[in-house]
Order: structure tokens, then C-alpha cells, then sequence
């Protein structure tokens, strides 16, 4: 997605250990108009497919997923990075390991939210190893739910992540795939 790319190499930073930040406008500042393009472009690379909910994950994915649902006009649930114990009954849960906090933590989805008869879109800001798209599977499978694809907004595809989902027969559709990118010089390579 061309508007994108431009727009990661002109507001992009690239920090030390493999952070893009985007803060600008993607995950701090959000550039709706933005948004909006990339929920029409989400809509027409699944516009073969029936989708009937979004599902994300706290806190980034949240704005992109809200305005990415208008295309396909359907609700969106997001995990809770959950902090309570004894939640055993009423949440589907999983487990992802932060790729920007380093910590192991809980995401918990309400069964009444996800549950056999929805077919799900995954909808997240960065793919990078993988594991909060790993968690959300998860907690698809666990409901019964049929899990349709995954639409990332950048992919960092020099990390492992993309190839481990697409190894499990997900269908991904990243919009920005960054090969790779230098800290000293700023460059930022996409793949085509
Ligand atoms: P993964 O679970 O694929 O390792 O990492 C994905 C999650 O980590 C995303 O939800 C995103 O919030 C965060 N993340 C991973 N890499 C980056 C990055 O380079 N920049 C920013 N801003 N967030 C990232």
C-alpha cells in the first residue's frame, strides 16, 4: 500500500532493538483519513471472504480495528491484557509474550463476544514475532469461531513472526512488509 509506505519513511523513526516507532500516525497520533484507506484496502484484499467480527488486542490495535470495522460493517472485540485472578468460566484466555514490554501476560476475550458462527478477522498494528497474533488465535480457536485471515498494518518481515503464522496456513495480508531498516542511516526497505 503505497500511501503507507510514503508515510512510514517520511514519520517513521527507527530505534534501537528493531522498534519502528509511528507514534506520529499510526499508535499515538492517529491519522483517521489514514485509517479509513486502510480499511478499504483491508476490505477489498478479503472481499471475497464473509466476516462478521474484528477481533484485536489492547491498547494500539484498538483505533485501527474501530475504523477498519466500518468497511466491513461488523463489530469489533478486543483481548483485555488481563490483571485479575479466578476468571475461569466466563473468558476465553491465552498467553503472549510482549515484543515491546518483554513480559508474559494474560488476554481474555468474554465468551459472550466470540463464539462458534462468527468468522473473525484479525486486525493488529505490527506483526514482529508473532505472539500477540499467536494469542488471539487462540483464543479463535478456543470459541469455535472460524478464523478468516489477519490484516496487519506493518510487518517487519527481517522478524519471524510473518512466516510463523503463514506456516499455520493463516491468511495474512500485510500492508507494509519492512525488509529491513537502519538505525544509523534511517533507510527503510520494503518488499515489494
Ligand atoms: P509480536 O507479538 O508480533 O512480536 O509483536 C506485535 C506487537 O508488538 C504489536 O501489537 C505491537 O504493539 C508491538 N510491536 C512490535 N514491534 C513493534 C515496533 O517495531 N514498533 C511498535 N510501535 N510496536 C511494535
Amino acid at each position: 500500500m503505497q500511501i503507507l509506505k510514503d508515510r512510514i519513511r517520511k514519520d517513521g523513526v527507527i530505534k534501537s532493538g528493531d522498534v519502528l516507532k509511528v507514534d506520529r500516525f499510526l499508535n499515538h497520533q492517529m491519522d483517521v483519513e489514514l485509517f479509513t484507506e486502510i480499511g478499504k484496502e483491508l476490505k477489498r484484499r478479503f472481499s471475497d471472504c464473509e466476516i462478521n467480527k474484528i477481533l484485536t488486542i489492547e491498547a494500539s490495535g484498538i483505533g485501527i480495528a474501530c475504523i477498519v470495522a466500518q468497511s466491513f460493517g461488523c463489530p469489533v472485540v478486543f483481548a483485555k491484557k488481563n490483571k485479575t485472578k479466578n476468571i475461569a468460566g466466563e473468558v476465553y484466555t491465552s498467553k503472549v509474550e510482549s515484543f515491546t514490554h518483554g513480559r508474559v501476560y494474560d488476554i481474555i476475550v468474554s465468551k459472550e463476544f466470540l463464539g462458534p458462527g462468527d468468522k473473525v478477522l484479525l486486525i493488529d498494528d505490527f506483526l514482529a514475532n508473532g505472539k500477540a497474533l499467536e494469542g488471539l488465535i487462540d483464543l479463535v480457536n478456543e470459541s469455535g469461531a472460524e478464523l478468516v485471515g489477519a490484516g496487519i498494518v506493518i510487518e517487519k518481515g527481517f522478524q519471524r513472526g510473518g512466516d510463523a503464522i503463514r506456516s499455520k496456513g493463516v491468511r495474512l495480508e500485510s500492508l507494509a512488509i519492512v525488509e529491513s531498516m537502519d538505525e544509523k542511516t534511517g533507510e527503510i526497505v520494503f518488499r515489494d
